[in-house]
């Protein structure tokens, strides 16, 4: 098709690419893994936020293949432990460590403290090789369960208890996460205003000159 728009997902994830490109279903948008364009530098996310986090991969990506990107960062955040894991929830026991292990290491965290709320944030960047970019985000209020429980899910999903439901992250089917989680409702925005997103990437691509 002449007139759709190329779109680089910026993650290695590739359960993120599949919520991604099922999302982005039916709209004129090419969408390109980043492993279809063989080895390119990885970014740390050395950011402070999410944000600055989700914008460095996204702007990066995009710099580096000359193509719109769409990166997204995002982690738990718990009260009483002044937000963190936060930004560090991928590497918070320790680089090699299990999803089971980072489960434990925040419970014995918590552990004999009646405050349990806590929150998993997301940050969702697109932007174009010029730098420029725009930012989604979205939060999911919960509390951290006592232990882990459920099978699905990933991350700390089988200590994340969702009060509504009355189940824990893990004990939902991939729908019904979506639905409320922060990347689920941060890409429904997108999808609602991806008529506006498309028209925004367009007029914010670099032109190249052709020389006769
Ligand atoms: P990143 O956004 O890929 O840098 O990593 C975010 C980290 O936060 C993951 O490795 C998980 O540990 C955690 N995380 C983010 N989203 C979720 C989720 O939906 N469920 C469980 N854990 C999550």
């Amino acid at each position: 098709m002449a007139d759709t728009t190329p779109l680089v997902i910026a993650t290695r994830n590739p359960g993120k690419t599949a919520e991604i490109r099922e999302l982005l279903k039916g709209f004129p948008v090419q969408i390109g893994n980043i492993e279809d364009f063989g080895p390119i530098p990885e970014v740390e996310e050395d950011g402070q936020t999410f944000e600055e986090n989700a914008y460095k991969k996204a702007s990066f990506t995009a710099r580096v293949l000359g193509l719109p990107a769409l990166a997204d960062d995002s982690g738990l955040v718990v009260e009483a432990l002044g937000g963190a894991p936060g930004v560090y929830s991928a590497r918070f026991a320790g680089d090699h460590a299990t999803d089971a292990e980072r489960c434990a290491r925040l419970l014995a965290e918590l552990a004999g403290k009646t405050d349990r709320r806590a929150a998993f944030e997301c940050v969702i960047s697109i932007a174009v090789p010029t730098g420029q970019a725009l930012t989604y985000e979205a939060r999911c209020e919960g509390l951290i369960a006592e232990k882990p429980v459920g099978r699905n899910g990933f991350g700390y999903d089988p200590i994340f208890y969702y009060p509504p439901l009355y189940k824990t992250f893990a004990e939902l089917t991939r729908a019904e996460k979506n639905h409320i989680s922060h990347r689920g409702k941060a890409l429904a925005e997108i999808k609602r205003e991806m008529k506006k997103v498309l028209i925004w990437i367009r007029q914010h691509m670099p032109v190249f000159e052709k020389f006769h």
